[in-house]
């Protein structure tokens, strides 16, 4: 391929694209239907969702995910809520205000019909969850309950206490279950996608590892939709369960899948600090918190006093005093900014001055103990736990952590990749967020795409394909299912053949600390060529000295890890890559050369409104293409929190 496929937008006014598009999508006769196998990689919400909606269809569906129960997937950890535009709050919300929101909060880098499309969803979304039984919190007469989040000045957020994301997977898992009782879902446990079957340039399955037996097993479809999440564990330290990463999407790229703007991560700011160097996760404060929480620092640098013998004359509350419109409640990039401003200045707190304070007094004091207990009691608890100090008596410690990854596959207004047949979703694609996502909106994504689009757009694809395209169980299909075979077991022999000293950990460790010093919240021109040169070193490092126990045809940790890691390496290259050909700062992308005098992002719309798409070439180094952007409802205008 040479050329970007056509990203297939609508025309016509943007308010009635979608109903437009979809009711001129072609349809499959349920009979039909029941002919048509589709498999399905990851059961975090977007797969789910997806999963249950294509089979409730008629479709067979084979779901693939490397956890024990769907329930396990990265999704069941989403603290703070879900972004609908319903306007329940009476504060003038609206569809067009939460794309706009959408929109600005990803710093224009978006295209702008996806975005519409997702916030006149989003009310979908929480009427289908509500029937599935999913307890939003609620008011006292019974209405949904609604909170803030940052980048938006109004309170769309539903919520269930700190658990929304574990509430929303288990009503998905709920409708998933039905469907493998009815026997519609054959559940694949336990397997790992290591590589994607093609043939002639289309999807036609995958191929796993069964984590149990060590055997490499085929599973063949007539589309792939992969639903596999995100990649911010390239760093290591991160908000992400321990086992995400990026092989799904990774081997689709190998394959002719475009990676669209890989070096758009987001790094929240209301993490636990990293206590020691073996640690091996973060965890996350929901930003829910910044509702009622104040951010602070000590106004002096060096101030080493305890909270609460630091009088409030002496203390900063700088997000309050930077941006007094939206004060606590800025986008994360924004708050992340701040607070290693000032932490690199010397007024950080804590271990190594890297935490700034979120402090709960004055809403205790106003509001009583009671209602904040309420609102935030298991991440309070939480908390307390994983530090032994109690938030209610003294202000939490905070740092900003990579969390959430805006790039991944590149993929069309029908959620097809640049491979036709393969469909990306949920956090695994590139998505509505531009270069920065507003909280609570993953949620919305994922769903939107599982349980709203997929289902029509998949079917549309196979509709065009008519009754004599090739299917799973053709001579020439089995003929590339074994090619794929072959790459994956020639992968796994190398890395036992290395039979170095080093185990995988401490490269993993090596490459995250590569890549949030040189690809972290502030980027440089000279940091992200010194760290191609670093990750490529140590990638070298890797193939000629890893340690990995075990063999093939048994569970085997160490190996699972390293297939990963070996994805990891190539995609950090393609980050640094990527962050480096951007030359301006956008959302979370915050290149140093680019910046106003007070420190905020510069945009370059002239040079830089696209979308970054990547295109592998063995051997070679990648091209890069280019998906030009255009506005019509809303035009680019500076980011102001102000
Ligand atoms: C701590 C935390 C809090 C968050 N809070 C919020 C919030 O309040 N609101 C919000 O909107 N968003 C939140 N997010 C983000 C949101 O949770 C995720 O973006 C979203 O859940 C991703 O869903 P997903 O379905 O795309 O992927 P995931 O839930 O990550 O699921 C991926 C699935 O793919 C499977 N998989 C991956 N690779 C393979 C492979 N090679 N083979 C087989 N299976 C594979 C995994 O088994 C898993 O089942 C939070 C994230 C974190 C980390």
């Amino acid at each position: 391929m040479s050329c970007l496929p056509d990203p297939r937008l609508p025309t016509g006014p943007l308010a009635t694209a979608w109903r437009r598009t979809r009711d001129g999508l072609p349809l499959i006769s349920p009979l039909r239907k029941r002919q048509l196998r589709i498999v399905v990689v990851g059961s975090g919400l977007a797969g789910s969702a997806a999963a249950a909606s294509l089979a409730e269809q008629g479709y067979q569906v084979q779901l693939v995910t490397f956890h024990d129960s769907p329930r396990r997937a990265h999704s069941v950890a989403a603290q703070g809520g879900i972004n609908a535009a319903k306007n329940y709050a009476n504060d003038g919300d609206s569809v067009e205000r939460l794309f706009a929101d959408t929109l600005k909060g990803g710093d224009f880098r978006a295209r702008e019909a996806g975005c519409y499309r997702l916030a006149e969803i989003s009310g979908a979304i929480i009427d289908q969850c509500v029937a599935q039984g999913v307890p939003f919190a609620r008011e006292y007469g019974g209405t949904l309950a609604n909170r803030n989040f940052g980048g938006s000045q109004v309170s769309r957020t539903f919520y269930a206490r700190g658990q929304t994301g574990q509430q929303l997977l288990y009503g998905a898992y709920q409708a998933l279950m039905r469907q493998v009782a009815a026997g519609r879902v054959e559940l694949l446990t336990r397997r790992e996608m290591l590589e994607l079957v093609t043939l002639d340039g289309v999807a036609r399955g995958v191929v796993c590892r069964n984590l149990l037996s060590g055997e490499l097993e085929t599973y063949t479809a007539n589309a792939v939709v992969l639903a596999s999440g995100g990649y911010t564990n390239v760093y290591y330290l991160s908000t992400n369960a321990l086992k995400s990463n990026a092989s799904a999407i990774w081997r689709a790229h190998l394959e002719g899948a475009l990676f669209a703007n890989p070096c758009f991560t987001q790094i929240h700011p209301t993490c636990i600090p990293s206590g020691d160097a073996y640690q091996s996760k973060l965890t996350l404060m929901s930003e829910s918190l910044r509702n009622d929480g104040r951010v602070w620092l000590p106004l002096k640098a060096g101030d080493r006093r305890p909270p609460d013998q630091i009088p409030e004359a002496e203390r900063d509350y700088f997000l309050e005093r930077q941006y007094p419109s939206y004060g606590n409640m800025v986008p994360r990039d924004v708050a992340s900014r701040r607070a290693r401003e000032l932490c690199d200045g010397g007024h950080g707190v804590g271990q190594g001055g890297r935490s700034v304070y979120l402090d709960f007094h004055d809403a205790i004091a106003s509001q009583g103990s009671e209602i904040i207990e309420t609102r935030y009691g298991n991440l309070f608890e939480m908390y307390q736990r994983i530090t032994g100090v109690d938030p209610m008596a003294a202000p939490m410690r905070i740092y900003p952590a990579p969390h959430y990854t805006m790039g991944g596959l590149w993929v069309d207004y029908h959620l097809m990749s640049s491979i036709p047949g393969l469909f990306v979703l949920g956090e695994a694609n590139f998505s509505e967020h531009g270069a920065n996502r507003l909280g609570a909106s993953a949620l919305m994504q994922g769903l939107a795409d599982g349980y709203f689009i997929a289902p029509a757009t998949v079917t549309a694809w196979l509709a065009e394909q008519g009754a004599t395209a090739i299917g799973p169980d053709d001579p020439a299909v089995r003929e590339a299912c074994l090619e794929a075979g072959q790459r994956a077991q020639g992968r796994i022999e190398a890395l036992l053949a290395v039979a170095g000293t080093r185990p995988v950990d401490s490269f993993h460790r090596a490459l995250g600390q590569l890549m949030l010093e040189h690809c972290g919240i502030i980027r440089s021109a000279a940091g992200l060529q010194a760290g191609l040169a670093a990750v490529a070193e140590l990638e070298a490092q890797f193939q000629r000295d890893l340690r990995v126990p075990g063999g093939a045809h048994e569970p085997n940790g160490e190996l699972e890890k390293a297939l990963r890691l070996s994805d990891f390496f190539g995609l950090a290259q393609l980050m640094l890559r990527d962050a480096l050909a951007r030359e301006e700062s956008c959302g979370a992308h915050f290149r140093e050369e680019h910046q106003s005098s007070g420190g905020e992002a510069v945009r370059d719309d002239q040079h830089f409104a696209h979308i970054a798409a990547w295109e592998h070439r063995p051997g070679a180094a990648p091209i890069r293409h280019q998906e030009p952007l255009s506005f019509s409802l809303l035009q680019p205008s500076t980011r102001n929190y102000q």
